[in-house]
C-alpha cells in the first residue's frame, strides 16, 4: 500500500493530457507549487513513549513486535481520507503514534488493554488503515504516549459450519483473504467495498461497512452473528443464537465502535455459497429522478439485483462509473462506446446466485416499466473491470492540482431529493465561486424505505487544501443534518463526523455512549476523539 496514496504503487496512473486539459479548462486545476513529500522526509516527533514502557509492551506482544522505526510509525498515521493524504503528501507526520504494536492473540490484545490504562497510553486499533473519516489519529493531550495497534497478525480463517453458513474469523483478515480463504469451501462472505483490496474484516464491523454487493448479501453489520470483543474491563463475547429476545442486542452496540469501546478480536459472520453465476449490465434512464423511482420500485417490489448502482447525470457524463475508461478515448467521458450516448443516466445491475435467469428476468421487466433502456452487457464488464480503480484515479488528480473527495449519506425516499440538493447546494456554495466544482452522485445501496446518496467532488486545490475541504465538509455536514439525513450511511464517525453525530443523536444519545465507554473502557485511552461526542 503507497503510504501517502491509496494501493499498489505498480497501478498508479498517469493522467492522460486530455484529462489535464479538462481539469485545467473546465475546473482552473493548476499543478501544486510544491511536490509531494518521500517517505523519508515526513516529519515525526521523537518517540514519547519511555525504554521501560517499550519494554514492557514488548514483553506480552514479543520483542519484534513493538515497532518504532520511522517507516513503521509513518505507515500508520492517519488513515485514507483526501485531508489525510494531503497531509502526508505535505510530509506532516504530526498525527504518527509513537509506536505500533502487533499482538497475537486475544489474550495479549487483553493484556496490553491493561498495561496501557494503567499506563495511559491511548490505542488505536489499526486493520487496514483505509478509515475515511479521521478514524486513525487520536487526540494525544493527556497521555503518556500513543500505540497503533495493528491486527494484521490476528488473520485466520478460525472455523467453517456448513450446516449453519457461519465462519469464525481473526479481525485482521483482509477481504480478498477472508474470500480467499472461503473460496476453499465454496463460499464467500460477498462483501466488495471499493477499499476491498486492504480493509479488514475487523474494520468492516468497526466501522458498519456497505459493500457494492449489499443490496444481494446485506451489509457487513448484516453478516455478524456474534464477535468477541477485548476491552480494558474485560471481555465480551456476544451472538449465541442468530436472533434473540433476551434484552437489546449488545453485538449492535460493538458494531461501529470505531475502536473506542475495544478491539474485535474475533467475528462469527454468515457466508452464502459462492455464485455459480454472475451477470452484470447497464441501463439508461432519461433523469436522476425516473432512474430513482425504479431503483425505489426494485427495492419495495423486488428482486433485487446483488449489484444495483444508479449514477446522476453528471457521474453519468464523468464516466465514473467505469473509472477504467475515463480520458482513455480522449473525451473523459463514457461517451457513446457505452450506448449511454453521454446523456441521460447509467444504471447498473448486476446479478449473481444460482439460475439467475428468472431474477433477472422480473428484475429487468420493472425497470423497462419504469422506463428504463437496456444497453447491455457492456457496461456492467466495464463497471466490473474498473469497480476497485477510482482511488487510484484519485492520486493521480491530487498529484496534478484537483481535490477529489467522496462523501455520503443516507434516507427515506420521500426525503432523498431534498438531501441531494441540500448536499449539492452545500458543496457549492463553500467551495470556489469562481470555478464551480464537480459534484457526482451515485445510489448504491437501496432499503424498501430508502437509499444511500454517495457523492464525489472534484475542485481546484487552494493554497490551503486541507483548510478548503474542511470548510466544505462542515458546511456539507450542517446541510445533512438540517435535510434530515444521517451523517453517514458507511464510513462511520471517526473524528471528522463525530459533532453532527452529536447533534444526530442528541444529547441523551451521547451521554448513553459516553456511559458505555466509561464503564468499558475507564481510564479513556481507546482511540481517543473518535466517536463520542464531547458533552
Ligand atoms: C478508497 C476507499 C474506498 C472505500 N470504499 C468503501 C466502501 O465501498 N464501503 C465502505 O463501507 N467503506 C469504504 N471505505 C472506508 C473503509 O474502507 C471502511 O471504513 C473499512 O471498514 C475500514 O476497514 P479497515 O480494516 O481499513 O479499518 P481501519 O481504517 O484500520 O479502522 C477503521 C476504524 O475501526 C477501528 N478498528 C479497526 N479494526 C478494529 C478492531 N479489530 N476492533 C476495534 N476497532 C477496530 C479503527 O480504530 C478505526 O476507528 C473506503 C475507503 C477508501 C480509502
Amino acid at each position: 500500500m503507497l503510504w501517502s496514496g491509496w494501493g499498489d504503487p505498480a497501478q498508479a496512473r498517469e493522467l492522460p493530457e486530455s484529462v489535464r486539459g479538462l481539469l485545467r479548462d473546465l475546473l482552473g486545476v493548476r499543478a501544486p507549487a510544491t511536490p509531494a513529500a518521500g517517505l523519508e522526509s515526513v516529519r515525526l516527533a521523537p518517540v514519547a513513549l519511555p525504554e521501560p514502557l517499550l519494554g514492557a509492551l514488548a514483553e506480552i506482544a514479543g520483542a519484534g513486535h513493538v515497532r518504532t522505526g520511522h517507516e513503521d510509525r509513518v505507515r500508520h498515521t492517519r488513515g485514507k481520507s483526501t485531508p489525510d493524504l494531503l497531509l502526508m503528501r505535505a510530509g506532516d507526520g504530526s498525527a504518527a503514534p509513537d509506536a505500533v504494536v502487533l499482538p497475537g492473540s486475544h489474550e495479549e490484545v487483553a493484556e496490553l488493554l491493561r498495561l496501557c490504562s494503567r499506563e495511559r497510553i491511548a490505542v488505536v486499533p489499526f486493520g487496514g488503515g483505509t478509515s475515511v473519516v479521521g478514524g486513525l489519529a487520536a487526540a494525544r493531550s493527556g497521555f503518556t504516549g500513543v500505540i497503533a495497534l495493528d491486527l494484521g497478525r490476528l488473520d485466520r480463517l478460525r472455523s467453517v459450519d456448513t450446516e449453519s453458513m457461519v465462519a469464525e474469523f481473526d479481525p485482521g483478515v483482509r477481504a480478498p483473504d477472508a474470500e480467499r480463504l472461503l473460496a476453499g469451501h465454496g463460499l464467500t462472505l460477498g462483501h466488495f467495498p471499493q477499499s476491498y483490496e486492504y480493509a479488514t474484516l475487523g474494520g468492516f464491523a468497526a466501522a458498519r461497512s456497505s459493500g457494492q454487493t449489499s443490496a444481494g448479501y446485506g451489509r457487513f453489520d448484516d453478516m455478524v452473528v456474534g464477535l468477541t470483543l477485548a476491552t480494558p474491563s474485560g471481555t465480551l463475547d456476544l451472538g449465541r443464537a442468530p436472533k434473540s429476545a433476551a434484552g437489546p442486542d449488545l453485538r449492535q452496540l460493538v458494531l461501529g465502535s470505531e475502536g473506542a469501546f475495544g478491539v474485535i478480536t474475533s467475528l462469527r459472520l454468515r457466508v452464502r455459497r459462492a455464485p455459480a453465476e454472475r451477470r452484470y449490465e447497464g441501463w439508461r434512464f432519461p433523469s436522476f429522478a425516473a432512474g430513482s423511482a425504479a431503483v425505489r420500485a426494485l427495492a419495495q417490489e423486488g428482486p433485487l439485483p446483488a449489484v444495483l448502482r444508479l449514477s446522476d447525470e453528471t457521474e453519468t457524463l464523468i464516466g465514473l462509473a467505469k473509472p477504467d475508461s475515463i480520458g482513455s478515448d480522449g473525451s473523459g467521458g463514457s461517451g457513446a462506446s457505452d450506448g449511454a450516448g453521454g446523456s441521460g443516466c447509467l444504471l447498473i445491475a448486476g446479478y449473481e446466485g444460482a439460475a439467475i435467469g428468472q431474477r433477472h428476468a422480473a428484475a429487468s421487466g420493472v425497470l423497462a416499466r419504469m422506463g428504463g433502456e437496456p444497453l447491455g452487457p457492456e457496461p456492467g464488464r466495464a463497471w466490473e473491470h474498473g469497480r476497485f480503480s477510482a482511488p487510484y484515479l484519485r492520486d493521480s488528480l491530487l498529484a496534478a492540482g484537483a481535490t477529489v473527495e467522496t462523501l455520503e449519506t443516507a434516507g427515506f425516499w420521500a426525503n432523498l431529493p431534498r438531501l441531494y440538493d441540500a448536499v449539492r447546494l452545500a458543496l457549492l456554495g463553500a467551495l470556489d465561486p469562481a470555478h464551480p466544482p464537480l459534484v457526482m452522485c451515485h445510489i448504491s445501496h437501496v432499503y424498501e424505505t430508502g437509499a444511500s446518496l454517495y457523492f464525489t467532488v472534484v475542485t481546484p486545490q487552494d493554497a490551503d487544501p486541507v483548510a478548503q475541504w474542511e470548510r466544505a465538509k462542515t458546511a456539507v455536514n450542517a446541510a445533512i443534518v438540517e435535510a434530515g439525513g444521517t451523517i453517514t450511511h458507511h464510513h462511520g464517525v471517526g473524528r471528522d463526523h463525530r459533532d453532527a453525530y452529536g447533534a444526530e443523536i442528541g444529547p441523551l444519545g451521547a451521554a448513553v455512549l459516553r456511559a458505555v465507554k466509561a464503564e468499558l473502557d475507564p481510564a479513556g485511552i481507546l482511540n481517543p476523539g473518535a466517536l463520542i461526542p464531547p458533552p
